[in-house]
């Protein structure tokens, strides 16, 4: 099997860089498509109660028949479960519908500013870290003032932020931010949801490299340090999502990718106006 890349996080637990997405993939094929990834490899399953198949995710990685400690279940505590006592209660249903006795990550899906709620949910997360619910606490869709605000009110540090990233969204300055803060970051949508696929200068580097479309931009993120969730349920793309690990890219191919990001090229929610 592939030696694959590990993130050390700030709490001294470790994170398979290259991980598994199943945002929209239906609860009945889920099972299927993480044990799919599983032998494929992956050692990481991003999924989130929102996703509503984290049953499935439990039942693939019972399937898969490998020890519970090998792999990496991170899940998120969606915005209409913010509050203490709430974010209690969600954290307590992830584990069931998972069948786990302690979640691997654990983020707060979105700030959700409009709600007033995300710091006492931070500190549900504490809680449950302290009761062994959960191993690694982190965020998600976190902009630099909600960070700042749980880590000046807690003193605890998020150990990542998993955020919309991809060559035509890079978030340069809230990776500056992360870095200066000791939290890693993590990209969703790595592939702009498949809409960088068709990127000539993808292409191009793709062709150079006798590679895929899908393998340069995953291996850009992996070379940019970054921990990096693609999704697909296709077994043969779950596979080639994963073979990125006996290829790099060259200074050229990273100045090129640089070049394609844009100020406006987010495609998913604004977290500080979506009110979801
Ligand atoms: P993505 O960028 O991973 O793109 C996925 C799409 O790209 C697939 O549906 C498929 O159409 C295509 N694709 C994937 N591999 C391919 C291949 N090898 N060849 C051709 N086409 C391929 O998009 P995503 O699902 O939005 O993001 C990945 C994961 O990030 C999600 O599944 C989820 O776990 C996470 N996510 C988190 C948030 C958040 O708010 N925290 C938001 C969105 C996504």
């Amino acid at each position: 099997m592939t030696d694959q890349l590990r993130i050390e996080l700030r709490d001294g637990h470790a994170i398979p860089q290259v991980g598994l997405g199943v945002w929209q993939t239906p609860n009945d094929e889920t099972g299927a498509v993480v044990a799919t990834a599983l032998q494929a490899g992956y050692r990481h399953i991003d999924t989130a109660a929102a996703y509503q198949n984290e049953k499935g995710v439990g039942e693939g990685l019972r399937a898969s028949g490998l020890p519970r400690e090998q792999v990496f279940v991170t899940t998120k505590v969606w915005n209409d479960n913010q509050g203490y006592d709430n974010a209690l209660k969600a954290v307590e249903g992830s584990l069931k519908r998972l069948q786990l006795d302690q979640i691997d990550l654990c983020l707060i899906h979105w700030p959700a500013p409009n709600r007033g709620l995300y710091l006492d949910t931070w500190r549900a997360l504490i809680k449950a870290q302290e009761a062994g619910q959960v191993r690694s606490i982190g965020v998600s869709n976190f902009e630099v003032e909600h960070l700042d605000r749980v880590i000046g009110e807690t003193g605890v540090t998020p150990v990542l932020n998993q955020i919309e990233l991809h060559p035509r969204f890079q978030q340069k300055a809230l990776r500056a931010a992360h870095a200066e803060r000791g939290v890693k970051t993590e990209s969703w949508s790595p592939l702009g949801q498949g809409q960088l696929l068709s990127d000539p200068a993808i292409a191009s580097i793709a062709a150079k490299h006798g590679r895929t479309a899908a393998q340069v931009i995953i291996r850009w993120h992996v070379d940019s340090g970054l921990i990096v969730i693609p999704k697909s349920v296709t077994p043969s793309r779950i596979a080639e999502n994963f073979d990125v690990f006996s290829f790099t890219l060259d200074a050229e191919d990273m100045a090129v990718i640089a070049g394609l990001d844009q100020t406006d090229g987010r495609i998913g929610p604004n977290p500080m106006t979506a009110t979801f």
